[in-house]
C-alpha cells in the first residue's frame, strides 16, 4: 500500500518558509511583487490566476493582476510585458498559459525580461536549466522534485520515467532528474513498448494530460508515482493521469490529484519571485 505524499501539506511547509524570508525582506524597506497576466475567459486559466494571487497574500507579496479581453493582439500583449519589463515594482512576471490561439506563445515568453520570468520558460532560463547553473527552475518540475525529497528516497541511481516532453513540463523534468543523477527515460505518443519501460521505472512521473492513462501494469512494486496531470474523468471529475485507486496498492509513493503536484506549481512560482526579488536587491 503506497505513503501518500501530500502536496498541501508541502507546500504550506515551503510557503511559510518563504512567507518569513519575504517579512525579513520587507524590513529593508523592499515590497516584493509578481505580475499576473490572464488573456480570455478560460476557466480552468481563472482558477490558476486566482490561486497564484491567494498565494502571493499567503507569502506577503503583492500581486498585480492584468485581465486582457480574448481579443487582445499579440503586439498589445508584448507592449504589455515591456511595460512590467519596466515596472521596478515588479520583480516577476506570469502570463497565464495557454493563450488565444491568435497569440504566438513563443513571442510572449521570449518578450519577458529573463531576470523577471518567473515560470522559467524564455529560452535564456532553459538554457541554464540544460546546463545545471540557474536562478529559477520551472515550476512544476521543481515542485515534482521538492515531493520525491519528501519521500527520502534518493534519485542517485534510480531508474526515473517521464511520460510526456512538453516544454514546460516532460523536458525540464527530465533534466532535473538527470541533474540529481538518475538515470532517466523520457517516453511520449511514439513510444514503443511504453507499460514496460514504465513498469521498470523507480521513479515515474506521469506528465500526460490524459485521465488514468497510468495503470497498474506500468508500476513497478514500491516505485515513487507522481502524477502532474489535471485531467477530467468520465464524470466531468477532477483527475490525474495515473489511475490512482488502481495503483494505490502496488506503489510505494504515490501523488493524490487534487493536493499533489498543484500546489506545489504555485509554491515554486512564489520562490522563484522570492529568488528574482533577491537577485534584483542583492540579497543572496
Ligand atoms: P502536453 O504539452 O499536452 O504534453 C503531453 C505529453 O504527453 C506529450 O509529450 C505527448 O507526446 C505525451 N503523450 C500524449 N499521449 C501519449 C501516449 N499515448 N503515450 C505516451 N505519451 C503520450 O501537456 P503538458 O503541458 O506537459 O501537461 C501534461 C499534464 O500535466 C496535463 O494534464 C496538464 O494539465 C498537467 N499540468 C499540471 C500542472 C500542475 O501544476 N499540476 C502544470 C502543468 C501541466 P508527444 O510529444 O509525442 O505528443
Amino acid at each position: 500500500m503506497a505513503q501518500i505524499i501530500d502536496g498541501k501539506a508541502v507546500s504550506a511547509k515551503v510557503k511559510e518558509q518563504i512567507r518569513k524570508e519575504a517579512a525579513e525582506i520587507k524590513k529593508q524597506g523592499i515590497e516584493i511583487g509578481l505580475a499576473v497576466v490572464i488573456v480570455g475567459n478560460d476557466p480552468a486559466s481563472r482558477v490558476y490566476v486566482n490561486n497564484k494571487k491567494k498565494a502571493c497574500e499567503e507569502v506577503g507579496f503583492t500581486s498585480y493582476e492584468y485581465t486582457l479581453p480574448e481579443e487582445t493582439t499579440e503586439s498589445e500583449l508584448i507592449s504589455l510585458v515591456e511595460k512590467l519589463n519596466g515596472d521596478d515594482r515588479v520583480n516577476g512576471i506570469l502570463v497565464q498559459l495557454p493563450l488565444p490561439k491568435h497569440i504566438d506563445e513563443n513571442a510572449i515568453i521570449n518578450a519577458i525580461r529573463p531576470d523577471k520570468d518567473v515560470d522559467a520558460f524564455h529560452p535564456q532560463n532553459v538554457g541554464h536549466i540544460m546546463i545545471g547553473d540557474f536562478n529559477f527552475l520551472p515550476c512544476t518540475p521543481a515542485g515534482v522534485m521538492e515531493l520525491i525529497a519528501e519521500t527520502g528516497v534518493e534519485v542517485c541511481g534510480k531508474n526515473c520515467v517521464v511520460i510526456g516532453r512538453s516544454n514546460i513540463v516532460g523536458k525540464p523534468m527530465a533534466m532535473l532528474l538527470l541533474h540529481k543523477h538518475g538515470t532517466v527515460t523520457i517516453c511520449h505518443s511514439r513510444t514503443k513498448g511504453l507499460a514496460e519501460i514504465c513498469a521498470r521505472a523507480d521513479i515515474l512521473v506521469a506528465a500526460v494530460g490524459k485521465p488514468k492513462f497510468v495503470t497498474p501494469d506500468m508500476v513497478k512494486e514500491g516505485a515513487v508515482v507522481i502524477d502532474v496531470g489535471m485531467d477530467r474523468d468520465e464524470n466531468g471529475k477532477l483527475c490525474g493521469d495515473v489511475d490512482y485507486a488502481a495503483c494505490f496498492d502496488k506503489a510505494g509513493y504515490i501523488t493524490p490529484v487534487p493536493g499533489g503536484v498543484g500546489p506545489m506549481t504555485v509554491a515554486m512560482l512564489m520562490r522563484n519571485t522570492l529568488t528574482a526579488a533577491k537577485i534584483k536587491n542583492n540579497i543572496m
